[in-house]
Parts: C-alpha cells; structure tokens; sequence
C-alpha cells in the first residue's frame, strides 16, 4: 500500500525525470514534487487557496509516473485528487467541464449527448468545421460515434465459440461503447474464440475517472455504486476491460475511495482483483498464437499508455503480442512509453503544453515508417489520429483489432 504521507518526501527529485509536465516546462512547480510540497503547504495553512494554485494542481496529467518511480512511497494521485475536489469546491470549474460531467453523471444522458453528436457528424459537412479545434485536436478529426452503442448491438450474453472455458464479465466504457465499436467487436471476438462466455452488464456506466480527475467525487459516487453492483458477480474468472483508464479506476481507485465512499468493501476488492486488460487476458489464458489472422501482413508501432503501465502495471504484454504476430513487423518507437499529452481532458485545457507532447511521440513514430499505430487508451488513440497529417499515411488502431 502507497503511503499517503507527504512529509515522506525526501526532494530527491526522482519524480521530475518522470513527470511530462516537468519535461516539457522544465520549471519547479510543473514537478510533482513541488505540487506535494504546495499541497503540505495548503494542508499547514501556509498557502491560501486560490486560483494560481488550482491552476498548478490542475495541470497534471495524473499519469501516475510519479508515483511509480517515488522510492517514499508516496500516492501522488490520491493527494492531487483530494487537493482538485478542494480546488473546485472553492473556485468553480470551466463550463466544459462542468458540462462533460454533468453528461457523465447519467447513462441517459451521455447516451443522448452521443446520438445528437452522431447525428450532427453525419449532416454537417467537415468544411463547416474546417477551421475548428477542440484543444489540440481539429474537430473534423474527432472518431465518427458509433450508429448504435455498441451495448445495444450486441446480447448481454453471448456464447463461446467452443467448450466454454469459463465466464468473463466486460466493462465497455463510455469510449469502446459509443465511439470504438470496432474495438468492442474485437474484443468480442477473440473472448468468444478463447472459449469465454462474455456478459456485458447492461446497467454499467462510466466508470468515474472524469469525474475524480476533475475533483467532483460526489457526481462520481452514484456511477462508481452503479458499476460496482453489476460487476461484482460471484462466478466470473475475470473482469475485461479494453481501456486501461477504466481498468485502473476499477482496480485501484474504487479500493481507495472504500473508506471515503463507505463502498462494500467485499464487492470492492472482488472487482480489483479479477480487472484485466484485454491483452494481457489474451497471454494469460490462451495460447494465443492461434487467435493471429495470419493473412494480415503490416508494419505497426506502438504507443503504451501512462494507465496500463501504471495503473494496470502491464507494460509489456500488449508488444509480446505485436513482436510474436507473424503478419505484423512491429518496430518500436523511440519513446513507446513517453505520455502522449492526452490526458482526459489535458489536451482540451492545456493545448499548447499537449502539443509538445505529442510533437514528439508523431516525430518518432513517422521514424518507424509504420502503417498502423497502435494504442490501448481511447484517449491516447483520438490524441495521437487527431495530431496525425493526411500525408503520414498512418492510422491509430487498438491492438486487438489487429489480431
Ligand atoms: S520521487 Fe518521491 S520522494 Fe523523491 S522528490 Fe518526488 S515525491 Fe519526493
Ligand atoms: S501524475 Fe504525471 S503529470 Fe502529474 S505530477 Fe505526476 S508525473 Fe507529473
């Protein structure tokens, strides 16, 4: 267990070689370890609240590189998330945000919002929106949502291909279920070709990272007992999930909110300790060398995401698989596992810094000469196709949907 102790810090400053604000900023109080110190401060009514250090707290990709690296220990993102539900109690929150968590706080809602959205795509022509950008990203490049959310496509239950090796439960999320059908689909597949029963639980919901991120934990607390009431069945070999942001909400924040929340503390701990991410389900459990489509031959590269590496602490699993495909010549990309800039909502609120980022990783992954990028995050996967030119010639996939 991470300790929450900020006085453990020692300065060592190892934080700061981590920290992609910090790298592309390079000024102290871009540093995790700066923003634990203001937040002591805070804590010792030594610093006021205000909007400068909202700001500071806020500009975070809560990438959880720090707190990977921090040899005190030290739980960065519980402190930076309990800091940002004080920040936004006292100073508000941008109207975009207040409006995307809103929308998420209702199933109903956000099932409404993406239909309008899907609707809007189909009728408005992209050189209406030619000159528009949502942070860093042109508007017209944003995925085409999904005709049908992919949980109304598909039966709640559905059957194995062959003698059924068990059964798993898979949480969509919001990305997978109203825009990246296509990844759902995928993962649809290969569950049932390993011999899985696959239910998806019809009254699962976002699984509240927006939300937390943002510091609004009361909004997140209904959708964070909706999910854990459909998940925590007894009989399931495993929890699926296919965005690593979601797995590490179910896997490490819903225990850490336990006490906070007073969640069911059984059904909690049944839920982190059964979350897996597609890929590294795909290892575990199958000799997945027969689940390869051998017909497909192509050049990829990759992109890990800061979740699977340290939320989900899978950072391997996802390029054994791309190096072990005999259709897919994968050359790996200087800096496979730099943060891309996305971060939730960072690269609308932070576009410049965003872009930096992301500079890099578009620089080093034309290097690879690839066709086809490939990432586990939705939103590393809209931040990456949304900075990508016409002549890079190069798409954004899931790696599922290569297998
Ligand atoms: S790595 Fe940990 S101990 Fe070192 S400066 Fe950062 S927060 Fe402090
Ligand atoms: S979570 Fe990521 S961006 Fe935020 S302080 Fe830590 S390393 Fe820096």
């Amino acid at each position: 267990m991470k300790s929450t102790v900020l006085q453990n810090c020692n300065k060592c400053g190892l934080c700061l070689s981590v920290c992609p604000t910090y790298k592309v900023l390079n000024q102290e109080h871009a540093s995790p370890r700066a923003r634990l110190q203001l937040i002591n401060f805070y804590k010792d009514k030594k610093v006021l609240s205000s909007i400068g250090l909202k700001e500071i707290i806020s500009k975070c990709l809560m990438c959880g590189s720090c707190a990977a690296i921090c040899p005190s220990g030290i739980n960065h993102y519980s402190q930076f998330m309990e800091m940002r539900t004080k920040m936004r109690h006292d100073h508000g929150e941008k109207v975009a945000i207040k409006s995307l968590i809103f929308l998420l706080a209702k199933e109903y809602r956000i099932r409404l919002a993406a239909g309008f959205a899907e609707f809007s795509q189909r009728i408005i022509p992209d050189n209406f929106i030619e000159k528009y950008n949502l942070g860093n990203i042109p508007v017209k490049k944003f995925p085409k949502l999904n005709k049908k959310p992919l949980r109304k496509a598909v039966p709640e239950i559905i059957s194995p291909e062959k003698s059924k090796k068990g059964t798993v439960l898979y949480f969509t999320g919001c990305a997978t279920n109203y825009a990246f059908d296509g990844t759902g689909f995928a993962t649809i597949k290969i569950l049932k070709q390993m011999g899985s029963e696959v239910i998806i639980p019809e009254k699962q919901t976002c699984c509240g990272i927006p939300m937390l991120f943002h510091g609004a934990r009361d909004q997140a607390e209904k959708n964070i007992l909706i999910n854990i009431e459909c998940l925590s069945q007894d009989d399931v070999k495993a929890i699926i999930v296919d965005c690593p942001t979601c797995g590490s909400a179910l896997k490490n924040e819903y225990p850490a909110l336990q006490k906070q929340l007073n969640l069911d503390d059984t059904a909690v701990q049944k839920i982190s300790s059964k979350v897996i991410d597609i890929m590294s389900f795909i290892l575990q459990e199958s000799d997945h060398t027969d689940l390869f489509e051998t017909s497909v031959k192509m050049k990829v590269t990759y992109h890990l995401p800061c979740h699977l590496k340290n939320g989900l602490k899978s950072s391997y699993n996802t390029e054994k698989i791309l190096r072990e495909h005999p259709g897919l010549e994968y050359i790996q990309a200087e800096d496979v596992d730099e943060c891309c800039g996305g971060g939730g909502t960072f690269f609308y609120e932070y576009p410049e810094i965003s872009k930096q980022m992301v500079a890099t990783k578009l620089k080093n992954a034309r290097s690879t000469g690839a066709e086809v990028w490939l990432t586990d995050c939705p939103v590393c996967r809209i931040n990456l196709s949304g900075n990508l030119k016409e002549k890079d010639n190069m798409i954004v996939k899931h790696p599922v949907e290569m297998l």
